[in-house]
């Protein structure tokens, strides 16, 4: 029986923190958490923090990719490369998120996580799987590339979401497309989760597609409608949008994008005064130049995506004239939330982890330091570095 102690630890709950803290790790699971003596230590490998902080593993909800590999590229490899990537800046569990593409690439890249769910993957934990873009409105494609976009229909539709509820599946749809209502009315009672995303609907669309059981909305303030791109069409009265619809209805959980070139610090501050930090998550949108140089990458699958840029800390399009995914890992974002929008850490480390595991339907799993969950577990120095990271017990970093 695998024993190992974390002493002296600062261990960051969800609601503060707790200076030196025992945290015991019994096999693959968390045994017990607190001030308290870890009783004895004989056949125990003992693991002395000095202090540093010990927080739960980051859970991301939306990621693309990493070290020179996107999800897109359809080989259980890639989806490896990327694993081991983000598991270096913290992220123990994470769903990948496909980019707009052919049907048959969305096929295969279903397919892949469902081959490497639940600790198949080397590195981060793959623990469901996030369908994004068939379903987007085509003017608020971002920077995804310009393929035949779907309307849901039973033909489409079964291939892909058959997996569920086998596997925790996530899908993103526009509610101003046509056939939006039925996908999910038919499949959010099957487990399918449901996202708004890269939409131009009105507040009123956002609110019909709440009834409908949509819970959650993909990047705030990135890809969606507000006020002042819905008067483009109407000049009075002004109406929400997406933004507005997000900020408003509690029903609906967020995410921002906390890489600090997307948002501005302001932006992120108000998101979290408005959602707060059990509604809204942290996510690095992350392409495939997470921890490579600057220059000209693909944005999806290897030579049928798009061509994106990374420079100064962000992707942008070829042309440097929009934004287009995070180059950054979940680490950046929590000491983004936290030294440069104040937020305090265990909030912030709250948002990378608790929050999202519950989006996800899997706090009883992940998420937080307590007894009787995995131990996914992230070691941070005084400035937030990640020092290393276990998964399931097992020292990955
Ligand atoms: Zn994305």
């Amino acid at each position: 029986m695998k024993k190992t102690i974390f002493t002296h630890a600062t261990l960051v709950l969800p609601d503060r923190l707790v200076r030196d803290g025992t945290l015991v790790v019994v096999e693959e699971r968390i045994r017990s958490v607190g001030p308290s003596d870890p009783g004895p230590t004989a056949a125990a490998e003992v693991i002395d923090l000095q202090g540093q902080y010990l927080a739960p593993g980051f859970v991301d909800l939306h990621v693309h990719g990493g070290d020179g590999a996107d999800f897109m590229d359809g080989t259980p490899e890639a989806f490896h490369t990327v694993c081991r990537c983000h598991a270096r800046h913290g992220t123990t569990s994470l769903t990948p998120t496909s980019t707009v593409a052919r049907y048959d690439q969305y096929v295969q890249f279903v397919n892949i996580c469902q081959y490497l769910l639940e600790g198949k993957s080397e590195g981060a934990r793959i623990v469901g799987c996030h369908l994004y873009g068939p379903y987007f409105a085509r003017p608020a494609r971002g920077c995804h590339p310009d393929h035949d976009f779907l309307i849901p229909d039973a033909d489409n539709t079964e291939s892909l979401l058959r997996s569920a509820p086998s596997m925790p599946l996530v899908v993103t749809i526009a509610p101003e497309i046509a056939n939006a209502e039925w996908l999910v009315r038919t499949y959010a009672p099957r487990g399918v989760r449901f996202n708004v995303g890269h939409s131009h609907a009105t507040f009123a669309q956002v609110e019909a597609a709440v009834q409908w059981g949509v819970r959650h909305v993909d990047h705030l303030f990135c890809a969606m409608s507000d006020r002042a791109r819905l008067r483009q069409s109407q000049t009075y009265p002004m109406r929400g949008g997406v933004m507005e619809a997000t900020l408003y209805f509690e029903e609906l959980t967020t995410e921002v994008i906390a890489d600090g070139k997307h948002l501005a610090p302001e932006l992120l501050r108000l998101a979290h005064k408005v959602k707060g930090s059990d509604r809204l998550a942290l996510v690095t949108d992350a392409m495939r130049a997470v921890d490579q140089p600057d220059g000209q990458y693909w944005f999806g699958a290897q030579g049928s995506g798009q061509r994106v840029r990374k420079q100064d800390g962000v992707g942008l399009t070829a042309d440097g004239s929009a934004l287009a995914s995070g180059v950054m890992g979940l680490d950046h974002a929590v000491r983004t939330m936290h030294h440069t929008a104040g937020i305090p850490l265990p909030e912030a480390i709250r948002m990378a982890t608790l929050t999202p595991a519950r989006i996800l339907g899997q706090a009883s799993e992940i998420g937080s330091l307590e007894a009787g969950k995995r131990a996914d577990l992230v070691v941070l120095n005084q400035t937030l570095n990640v020092q290393s990271v276990y998964i399931g017990g097992a020292k990955v970093v």
